[in-house]
């Protein structure tokens, strides 16, 4: 089994119902089981700034996936949710990201691992560290300017 960090979000509808959902359906998923939960924060959005809060959290994961049978698992819930593929950065219904996956690093066109942009986010960063500190750091160290 392998250890993966997921982030989840959502700005639209109800934010807080939807990440519930989110749970319910991760939780449903035969190959995959929650072993941990962050709390659900509240945050301003990042890069498109006009559009609503976001409610974000983490969750840790056993699963027997490979990364990239994850990603299509995470991908086809949010389209289970009626995720919107608009605008960058823009309003979602859901947002299911994979964080980190063991210790893999991985740069393929559909798949970095870890997350790209993980190190620079605090809605991601903040509820990972409160579910695995050392991940947060590994993912801070490798992505460190030489
Ligand atoms: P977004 O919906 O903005 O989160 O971007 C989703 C796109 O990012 C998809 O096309 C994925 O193939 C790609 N992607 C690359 N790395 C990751 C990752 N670690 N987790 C989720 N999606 C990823």
């Amino acid at each position: 089994m392998a250890k993966a960090w997921l982030s989840l979000g959502a700005n639209m509808g109800s934010p807080a119902r939807q990440v519930a959902r989110a749970l319910q359906l991760i939780g449903q998923n035969q190959n995959i089981r929650i072993t941990k939960k962050s709390s659900l924060i509240i945050t301003s959005p990042w890069g498109k700034t006009d559009q609503p809060d976001f409610h974000n959290m983490a969750i840790e994961i056993s699963t027997g996936l490979s990364p990239l049978q994850l990603l299509d698992a995470c991908q086809h819930m949010e389209n289970i949710m009626g995720r919107v593929r608009g605008e960058k950065w823009g309003p979602r219904l859901i947002d299911i990201d994979i964080i980190a996956f063991d210790r893999i690093r991985m740069h393929e066109p559909r798949l970095n691992l870890p997350h790209h942009h993980a190190h620079e986010r605090d809605f991601v960063l903040v509820p990972l560290r409160e579910i695995s500190p050392d991940t947060a750091d590994w993912i801070l160290q490798i992505k460190k300017p030489d």
